[in-house]
């Protein structure tokens, strides 16, 4: 047995890994043992199947300041667009003709979105539409989320982008606060959220032992969902001169991800898409299981009404729906439309 596969069984089976073994996971050039590792166990659970969320960016305002971050408060020359009750249910709408039974309502930090303008927002959804859906709007207060749940929220995903105080204030200002983003992710987990976690892999800054970090966060939080992409810098940010991530270190992390917990919702972020025109199907093939395109109402409506069978192909920036099947066919892989809820007994509807 090679030293990557003893140390992947040796993970999977203890869920421990010492700093010496991640670090040489980390460090093969040759991971595509690690990455079939991985993939097996992602058959084992999920089949080939890929689960779809109905990502709908519901607002480019926000008023944090995150270092990395183009809708960070301080970008004047980012335009700026939220939506309103009635234009989220319009792409919730199209969402589900599109039969996505999750809908992910994204955007930045934004007190437009009071708590009685969401619960309204919900209630709608849910009344609606059998759909799960996943909050995506930074840190609130916990009554809010209380009540959020209350009314019906399923899903949460708050990266906490890195598990290292040290490393989080140099991507982060001071007025924001660590110890409350990791708050937050227990509060939400104690809530009975379906919880999501995640960071960015090589951002400024980041020392391996932050990964190695993050890792155990994973480990302990025990997650439902972790969200991880590459770091990609941003023309109006302060960290515009810095590289973006490395896909082979987000592949390895990915596998090394799905080792820790096999039934976590893992997506192939539209970030690997952005740094590798193959990003989205490699992470597969590393182990996700998750897809999250977005949602554009326009050109749904549009795709619609002329072909029948072929309603709203549009979802994923400008691809097609059954273009992207098509992409997923090619690795062995389809779209499952099921909801794709976690189940605390492992099993997945
Ligand atoms: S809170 Fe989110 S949207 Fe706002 S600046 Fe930070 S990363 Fe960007």
């Amino acid at each position: 047995m090679t030293r990557t596969l003893d140390i992947c069984n040796n993970f999977y089976k203890t869920k421990k890994i010492s700093y010496e073994d991640f670090k040489f996971l980390m460090e093969l050039t040759d991971f595509s043992e690690l990455n079939k590792f991985a993939r097996d166990l992602t058959i084992k659970s999920f089949g080939n199947k890929i689960y779809i969320r109905g990502l709908v960016e519901i607002s480019t305002y926000c008023k944090n300041n995150c270092y990395y971050c183009g809708l960070r408060n301080a970008n004047k020359n980012m335009t700026r667009m939220r939506l309103t009750k009635e234009e989220i249910l319009k792409r919730v709408e199209a969402a589900s003709l599109l039969g996505i039974k999750t809908i992910v309502l994204q955007g930045g930090e934004d007190d437009f979105y009071s708590i009685d303008y969401l619960l309204d927002i919900l209630k709608s959804i849910k009344s609606n539409y059998d759909m799960a859906v996943t909050l995506s709007l930074g840190e609130r207060n916990f009554d809010d989320l209380e009540k959020l749940k209350e009314f019906g929220a399923n899903r949460f995903l708050l990266r906490h982008e890195t598990y290292d105080e040290e490393h989080y204030y140099k991507i982060h200002p001071f007025e924001m606060s660590f110890s409350n983003r990791i708050e937050t992710l227990y509060k939400l987990k104690e809530l009975g959220y379906q919880t999501g976690c995640g960071m960015m892999i090589g951002s400024p800054y980041q020392k391996l032992i932050n990964l190695y970090e993050d890792l155990n966060l994973i480990l302990k939080l025990k997650p439902q969902m972790v969200g991880l992409g590459p770091f990609i810098p941003h023309h109006d940010t302060p960290f515009r001169d810095f590289p973006h991530g490395k896909i082979s270190d987000v592949l390895k992390i990915l596998s090394i991800v799905r080792i820790a917990n096999e039934k976590v919702l893992l997506p192939a972020t539209t970030a690997l898409g952005s740094i590798d025109s193959e990003g989205r199907e490699k992470g597969i093939l590393a182990g996700c299981n998750v897809l999250m395109p977005n949602i554009g109402d326009e050109k749904l409506r549009q795709k619609y009404r002329l072909y029948d069978n072929k309603i709203g192909t549009e979802v994923e920036n400008s691809d097609d729906f059954l273009n992207l099947n098509e992409k997923l066919k090619k690795i062995g892989y389809e779209i499952s439309l099921d909801r794709g809820d976690y189940k605390g007994d492992g099993r997945y509807v």
